[in-house]
């Protein structure tokens, strides 16, 4: 008899459980920090137009030469910097932890963050450390420094601004860090487009920085792209790794006519900030609700019982996200992305009827 999974998966695997995608059929769905806009009619003709110009047939290249052009005349990337493509920032995730996973290696992040850091880092074989935020959710400097000397990490994974907290850490803690980290580190701009802060300016001078971006959050979720600045001679290493085709054509030509009017997702993505200022002003006046600072498309608030209120919202119609359960710094936690006023409206009249049955419960 064959070996089934139970002998041949290796146990960290078995142990893990697949990334959960809830259906979000019929709901307003404010769970995955999506752009809720789509793109204007016009600009949906020019893709349909270029994509019915593709070569299928053909593998594509992934040197995506007119998609990079573009990347960096927007991005501002400069030209002594090299560029690494992914199929989404996840996958650069994937490919620079890959890159380093030598046995003994270790992987560092603030935590609570993006939980991909952990995942690929087990997967890789890794040990992953998690520092923990301050109670307000700030970088604690001290504890990540002393664990900079402790653990000597090849690679330190810091969102800015922090996915699922919302929040920019301070500038200064971070430059703390590059220059105290033995190894790489990689800030992780995926919200960059709502906060406008980045690093990108600091890899002039700083040797281990890797810059990271993604289309996802601006408005491109559904192609799949991100990517990743970084010196060359980095990028040279990481380009190795990278799966031989990982950007298909398709997404190649969908990004390159869609960042030809980028101007549309900045506009988007300032009436999401602007829209995120009114949606934290109204889930502040809620009873029992605590709202925490966002600099992201999408706001974190504490609530009496946060299953119970995501399940009630549910019912009602309105996908967000519980991260109760997780680490302690989210116990109660519920995360919300910002949609369109419509649907933020919903959202509010939801998360009230939520809040009102669960505080008469008490
Ligand atoms: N980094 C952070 C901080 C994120 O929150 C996310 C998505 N939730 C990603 C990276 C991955 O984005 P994508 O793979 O869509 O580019």
């Amino acid at each position: 008899m064959s070996a089934g999974p139970e002998e041949l998966i290796r146990d960290e695997i078995r142990a893990m459980t697949a990334y959960a995608v809830p259906s979000a059929d019929g709901l307003v769905k404010l769970d995955a920090m999506e752009n809720p806009y789509g793109l204007p009619e016009a600009l949906r003709r020019e893709i349909g137009d270029a994509v019915a110009g593709a070569e299928v047939n053909r593998y594509p290249d992934p040197t995506a030469p007119a998609l990079v052009k573009r990347l960096r005349q927007i991005m501002a990337i400069r030209p002594e910097h090299g560029v690494l493509l992914g199929n989404g920032s996840d996958e650069i995730i994937h490919i620079i932890i890959q890159s380093v996973a030598r046995q003994g290696a270790v992987v560092l992040a603030p935590t609570p963050s993006f939980v991909m850091f952990r995942v690929y880092a087990q997967l890789a074989g890794v040990r992953f450390v998690g520092v923990p935020l301050r109670a307000d959710f700030a970088l604690d400097a001290d504890a990540l420094l002393r664990a900079l000397s402790e653990h000597r990490p090849a690679v330190v994974f810091i969102a800015y601004p922090n996915n699922p907290t919302g929040n920019l850490f301070s500038e200064d803690a971070i430059d703390a860090i590059v220059a105290a980290a033995p190894g790489l580190v990689v800030i992780d701009e995926a919200y960059q487009a709502f906060a406008r802060k980045t690093f990108m300016g600091r890899l002039a001078t700083c040797p281990n920085l890797v810059v990271m971006r993604t289309l996802s959050k601006l408005g491109l979720a559904g192609i799949r792209l991100g990517y990743a600045v970084a010196r060359p001679d980095w990028i040279r290493e990481f380009d190795k790794v990278r799966a031989p085709y990982n950007v298909n054509v398709l997404t190649q030509i969908v990004a390159e006519r869609v960042l030809a009017h980028h101007e549309v997702l900045e506009a988007q993505a300032r009436t999401i900030a602007a829209e995120r200022a009114r949606l934290a002003a109204e889930l502040g006046k809620l009873p029992g609700v605590t709202v925490f600072p966002s600099e992201a498309n999408f706001i974190l608030i504490r609530v009496p019982d946060a299953q119970r209120i995501v399940d009630r919202m549910r019912d009602q119609g309105v996908l967000v996200k519980s991260l109760h359960g997780g680490v302690p710094l989210l116990d109660q936690c519920v995360r919300i992305t910002v949609g369109t006023p419509e649907e933020d409206r919903r959202c509010l009249a939801a998360l009230s009827q939520a809040l009102a049955e669960a505080l008469a419960v008490r």
